[in-house]
């Protein structure tokens, strides 16, 4: 299944897009629904700048989430603050795609759009600190910005860049790697909806 597109939708779009994709979480868990209602109603703040961009990556984690998959959401933004294509971990379901990170997933749409950005101009938002197979692939890619919300202490590379092999590590200086500025309400959630499945999908993939 591929992702969605969404064309190229101005920052002062971003929250819209992040209603429609709520309304597209089941309610029938009651932790899904919380968060749902929490996310809808969330105002955003004016002091945060990425608060919009942080609403939609967590919209995208939720949906995750409601599909079985694991709660990660991204966007990929243009040097305008413009959404250019965002996507979710789709690695459990439908069916089983070990490379279906949340970054994965937008990147593969974002290159099969085949636009005329030039990467580092581009910023890629994630709800959660990238791995490292995210990690080469976007340094790979030449994205200029990657920031995300949660910190991931497991499984993150982008605070341990120092650590990968000397070419990505070489490929990664220069680029820009930091968290996105939002308020500590969409932080914490970023951060609570990657923890209502992780568990149970990690003993998915030690018992495969
Ligand atoms: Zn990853």
């Amino acid at each position: 299944m591929s992702a969605d597109t969404i064309g190229r939708v101005p920052r002062e779009g971003i929250p819209a897009l992040a209603k429609s994709i709520l309304e597209t979480v089941s309610v029938e868990d009651a932790r899904l629904a919380g968060w749902k209602e929490t996310l809808e109603g969330y105002v955003l703040q004016e002091a945060c700048r990425d608060d919009p961009y942080a609403l939609l990556v967590c919209a995208l984690a939720l949906q995750a989430v409601g599909e079985g998959n694991s709660g990660i959401g991204c966007v990929i933004v243009d040097a305008g603050g413009g959404g250019v294509a965002y996507g979710h971990n789709r690695v459990f379901y439908p069916y089983f795609r070990s490379d279906l990170h949340g970054e994965m997933d937008t990147m593969d749409t974002f290159e099969d759009m085949r636009l005329d950005d030039a990467p580092g101009d581009l910023t890629l938002m994630s709800s959660l600190e990238p791995c490292p197979m995210c990690m080469v692939r976007i340094v790979t890619a030449g994205i200029g910005t990657v920031l995300y919300m949660a910190r991931d202490e497991l499984w993150g590379m982008t605070e341990d860049r120092e650590k990968l092999p000397p070419i990505w590590k070489d490929l990664s200086e220069g680029k820009v790697f930091g968290r996105l500025e939002c308020s500590s309400e969409l932080l914490a959630a970023s951060s609570e909806i990657f923890n209502l499945n992780i568990d149970e999908l990690y003993e998915i993939l030690k018992n495969r």
